[in-house]
């Protein structure tokens, strides 16, 4: 039996880690966790998937409980700003396409929409609310879409069947340590120290892992949640950094905490706007907002891009310190090696675009559940696991690269050669596809990577990847059913916004 788990690092994915094991095994797993106080966390991943529910359900976590405590938010989409031209707009919504007789609403979009106006608000509801910062609950706690509310359970999210309408936003740390508290309760073992040294027996597998304090820490399966040292996984491991540079070349970030002047303006979505030499985020807490500059060092120092930032935000950043990040882009080899598996940074992390991060640690930590060893360490468990969380990866980084490839700003010399940077060859095939017709589940990235059909869709046509005609065949249909849903769109859209509180209104009164 496998019965014992060290991780190694208290940061996002250590504690989702630890809290996960003992949701899914109680007591029938050991689990010891070890974070230094010496050596920080990374301080930022503030923005999530619509998935993550399926996590916090698994938990039995309540949202009205842990999000007041995490300073958290709703996020509805990402508002793309300035990626094609200045003071444009869209946005990436969690929802999915309506089709009509059989053909998306973007398929009919592109045959009787205006194209002069972005198709998102004609095609989506997500984006009247997010315009009118609307939250996605009503004042008494229900669901702005119906049949979506109520726990998932023990659910994963391969079990995923309907789009929930929204993630969160939330204050990392908090949640790190709101989760250290569920873990600690339910039986983990809590240790601060250094982890100094990594033992290995004949085999290279781990036999214990040395601290400064603690003495030698002993298990079976060690989990490195170190971030992007990779202490276990790479230094100790062996695992080959496989770089994502010559695709993603955004190489470091600048980070910053800014008070809300307002703190009602509060947005229901992440913004991710295009700068000079990259974009940065905006993420709004309840009470503060966090943003950050991601970008290359190849086209600015890490002082103008400080600089950019600071006046992109104005006044409101004055006084706070920046954090400046540098980023490992890319992913192992292999996530596991004999008996340790890296989750979270020491794995992969493809830049913050698109907020993949914890999704990469819930899609780890679910599929570690499922591929769980026994003492026959069966290697057919570890190679599908590989496999698995390598195409996870590579799906997310095809889809990044769409966003730089689809771009039309060609303003600096970052986004002019960010068209003629290399693209993978699959993705060559796609963007082809995607300007002739609109992709669909048989041509996005094939496996599993968290994303459909419908994002691919509105990352390609928000950006200006849009085909010249309609399909075809939707000139000859009746198209009597697809001008009623357009109009069935708009309809709900107002409607939900004269009928649902601003985001702040609501969290106000869950902060309570
Ligand atoms: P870390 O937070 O770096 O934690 C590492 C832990 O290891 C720490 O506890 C440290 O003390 C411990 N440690 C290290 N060495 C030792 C040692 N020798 N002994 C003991 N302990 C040790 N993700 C999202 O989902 N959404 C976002 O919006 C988002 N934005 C991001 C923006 C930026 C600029 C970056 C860089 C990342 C972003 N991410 C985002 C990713 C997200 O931050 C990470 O996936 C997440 O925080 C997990 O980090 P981690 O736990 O792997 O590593």
């Amino acid at each position: 039996m496998i019965n014992s788990v060290v991780i190694v690092g208290g940061g996002t994915a250590g504690w989702m880690t630890a809290s996960y094991l003992k949701a899914a095994f109680a007591d029938r797993i050991q689990v010891t966790l070890v974070e230094s106080a010496r050596v920080s966390k990374i301080g930022v991943g503030e923005a999530t998937f619509s998935t993550v529910r399926h996590f916090f359900d698994f938990l039995g976590l309540d949202e009205a409980d842990w999000l007041p405590k995490a300073a958290g938010g709703y996020k509805l989409g990402i508002r793309f700003e300035n990626w094609s031209k200045p003071g444009e707009h869209f946005y990436h919504p969690f929802e999915r396409l309506r089709v009509v007789d059989g053909f998306s609403l973007a398929d009919w979009w592109l045959e009787l929409g205006d194209r002069r106006q972005p198709f998102d608000r004609d095609c989506f509801i997500t984006t009247a609310l997010c315009d009118n910062k609307r939250s996605p609950r009503m004042m008494d706690g229900s669901l702005f879409a119906s049949g979506l509310d109520g726990t998932l359970g023990k659910s994963t999210l391969a079990e995923q069947r309907n789009q929930f309408p929204y993630a969160y936003h939330f204050d990392a740390d908090a949640v790190a340590q709101y989760l250290a508290g569920y873990s600690t309760e339910r039986g983990v073992r809590h240790i601060v120290d250094d982890v100094t040294a990594v033992e290995q027996d004949e085999r290279g597998w781990i036999s214990t892992v040395r601290t400064a304090e603690h003495g030698d820490l002993t298990g079976d399966l060690f989990i490195d949640c170190t971030g992007f040292r990779g202490m276990l996984i790479n230094q100790a491991m062996g695992a080959k950094f496989e770089s994502f540079a010559d695709v993603l070349p955004n190489n470091r970030a600048v980070a910053l905490r800014v008070p809300r002047e307002d703190a009602t303006e509060m947005d229901p979505y992440t913004s991710a706007i295009a700068m000079n030499a990259g974009w940065r985020w905006n993420i709004p807490l309840f009470r503060r907002n966090g943003t950050g500059y991601v970008y290359s060092d190849e086209y600015i120092s890490p002082d103008e891009a400080e600089a950019e930032l600071r006046a992109a935000l104005g006044p409101a950043a004055d006084g706070q310190d920046a954090n400046h990040i540098r980023m490992r882009i890319g992913r192992n080899d292999r996530a596991w090696i004999g008996n340790c598996v890296a989750i979270g940074l020491s794995y992969a992390f493809v830049e913050p675009l698109e907020s993949t991060g914890i999704f990469f640690i819930q899609n780890s930590i679910e599929q570690l559940v499922k591929h769980f060893p026994d003492s026959s360490w069966d290697p057919k468990l570890t190679s599908d696991y590989n496999t698995r969380m390598h195409r996870v990866v590579e799906g997310v980084k095809e889809f990044l690269v769409l966003h730089y490839k689809g771009a039309q700003r060609e303003d600096t010399a970052y986004w002019k050669e960010a068209k003629d940077r290399k693209t993978p060859d699959a993705l060559l095939e796609r963007l082809a596809i995607a300007s002739s017709h609109l992709l669909d589940e048989e041509t996005i990235y094939p496996h599993y990577h968290g994303f459909e059909q419908y994002s691919w869709n509105a990352m390609s046509l928000g950006l200006g990847i849009i085909p010249e005609t309609a399909r075809p065949a939707v000139k000859h249909l009746d198209p009597a059913n697809a001008r009623r849903e357009f109009a069935k769109v708009k309809a709900e859209g107002e409607a939900m916004v004269a009928a649902l509180p601003s985001v702040y209104e609501y969290l106000a009164s869950i902060n309570d």
